[in-house]
């Protein structure tokens, strides 16, 4: 049934191809005549030979061993792995956008200017912070921009700051960014409830803080409720806020981090605003500053002039310059316009009331089965502890194995590192009633079996291809070339 398939190298047949060409009619140059010696190859390169059907079936079997949004639920937590609409992919391919070149003559432009200016204003409208840039690659790249800006508003300011307060909840990228400008890390605890201790927080702060990173909702899914006093204290420290939007599927349409005291924001266009994303593929980490971080935005910058066209512009004297190629990953840009665009105001607003109510639904159901550590109700995502069922002598990660023989992709596990043997589920907006309800009967059963049989648990997936890789060694130790055989 799972017979392995080979690499497309073990397929080859010599001689074997998966094209005819006619004749050639011209004499042939010899190629040493035409490259330099010391540029040639002294060996074959040993490329496969197949046919046209062995590349297609190869490719084919290989597509269908993965997982994807489009043919299986994603409860991934923390990433929003939310169905992609095909229109965004349209639209992204339509040609007067995948003709253009980055250095065409503005005048040329006007039509992607154009988008690239409205998606900033719609990003703007929906978050509420007022000036954004598009051009960070990832959300991780956003934040480390973030802190950039940061940086050079307190050189602005002739301060000296050195250290980033991060909670002990936030994702790792957090820490990272701030680390690789030079910042000292200082985490604040979360409290028994799973939210910032604001008494800890406010004994940490100094006049040595730069910023404070939140992330609202936190990892946990959870609504970081006294947002408001903690900007507070954080400004009267002088220090900045910075929040991580990488996951606004739950305040979409209903709460603005700029009306939170935020003022740096990074969005996960990738998340969020609906781009295919996980495989490794392009994404976009646009970053929201307050007007009195507009200055320090990269460049360039697409504005409006007063006879309505668009320009990007470099005159920004305080920028912090370019953090990406040409303008960031446009295409990304194109696919979030579009599903702005074909959602509209209410339905915006409804994309973030599903994706609680659907998180809320689970939740509803899973907690009699599974310990849930923090919280009664939650935003976009909850987090389970599978501490119990350890005890048992299953982990998480056996717990996720096992969904996959159900059809399903593994949530998210042991993240947030505040909860033991963590399995993070986010459902998304896109999914039906339908759908939850067969992975709550899949999370069921699998409760059912650890009580009865728990090694059916410890030996899963057994439906999967591939059952268990060494993950250290393929994490650390990975053959990704094909060295050949001779
Ligand atoms: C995904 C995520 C990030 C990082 O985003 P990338 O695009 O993967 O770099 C940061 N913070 C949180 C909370 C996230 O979920």
């Amino acid at each position: 049934m799972n017979t392995p398939e080979p690499l497309i190298f073990e397929k080859s047949v010599p001689n074997r191809r998966c094209f005819s060409l006619p004749a050639c009619d011209v004499p042939e140059s010899p190629i040493t005549q035409l490259i330099p010696q010391k540029m040639q190859r002294s060996r074959n390169p040993n490329f496969p030979e197949v046919s046209e059907i062995d590349i297609v079936r190869h490719f084919t079997k290989l597509s269908q061993m993965n997982y994807c949004v489009d043919t299986h639920f994603y409860p991934l937590g923390s990433c929003t792995m939310k169905y992609n609409p095909k229109i965004n992919e349209d639209a992204a391919n339509l040609e007067g956008f995948t003709r253009l070149h980055p250095y065409q003559p503005q005048e040329q432009c006007q039509g992607i200017l154009k988008i690239l200016y409205d998606l900033e204003q719609m990003l703007a409208d929906i978050s509420g912070m007022p000036c954004f840039t598009l051009q960070p690659a990832a959300g991780a790249h956003g934040e480390l921009t973030g802190m950039l800006i940061i940086q050079a508003y307190m050189k602005k300011q002739r301060e000296i700051r050195n250290t980033i307060i991060v909670p002990d909840s936030a994702h790792g990228t957090n820490p990272a960014s701030a680390a690789l400008c030079g910042y000292r890390i200082a985490s604040v605890q979360s409290d028994a409830n799973g939210l910032i201790d604001v008494k800890k927080l406010k004994q940490m702060l100094s006049n040595d803080t730069a910023a404070l990173m939140v992330t609202n909702p936190n990892t946990l899914g959870l609504f970081e409720k006294d947002i408001l006093e903690i900007s507070k204290i954080a400004h009267d420290a002088g220090a900045l806020v910075y929040c991580d939007g990488a996951n606004m599927n739950a305040l979409l349409g209903i709460a603005r981090p700029g009306d939170m005291g935020v003022d740096i924001l990074h969005l996960n266009l990738h998340k969020t605003f609906s781009t295919p994303h996980g495989g490794g593929g392009p994404g976009a980490g646009p970053i929201g500053v307050s007007r009195a971080l507009e200055v320090f935005l990269p460049i360039p910058r697409t504005v409006k002039n007063e006879d309505d066209s668009y320009a990007l512009t470099y005159d920004f004297p305080d920028s912090i310059g370019r953090v990406r190629a040409f303008y960031g990953h446009v295409g990304i840009m194109i696919r979030a316009y579009t599903y702005l665009l074909s959602l509209g105001k209410e339905g915006i607003i409804k994309t973030g009331e599903n994706a609680v109510l659907n998180a809320n639904y689970l939740r509803n159901i899973l907690s009699e089965y599974y310990e849930i550590p923090y919280g009664k109700t939650c935003m976009h995502e909850f987090v389970i502890s599978a501490k119990k069922q350890k005890a048992q002598g299953v982990s998480a990660l056996d717990i996720a194995k096992k969904l996959l023989d159900y059809g399903f992709h593994a949530p998210t596990i042991y993240f947030p590192l505040i909860v033991e043997e963590a399995l993070m589920v986010e459902p998304t907006e896109t999914e039906s009633r339908e759908t939850l309800d067969a992975f709550a009967g899949a999370m069921i059963e699998i409760a059912g079996a650890i009580a009865q049989a728990p090694e059916t648990v410890r030996n899963a997936p057994q439906k999967t291809r591939i059952g268990r890789p060494d993950e250290v060694i393929a994490a650390r130790n990975p053959k990704l070339r094909w060295k050949g055989t001779g």
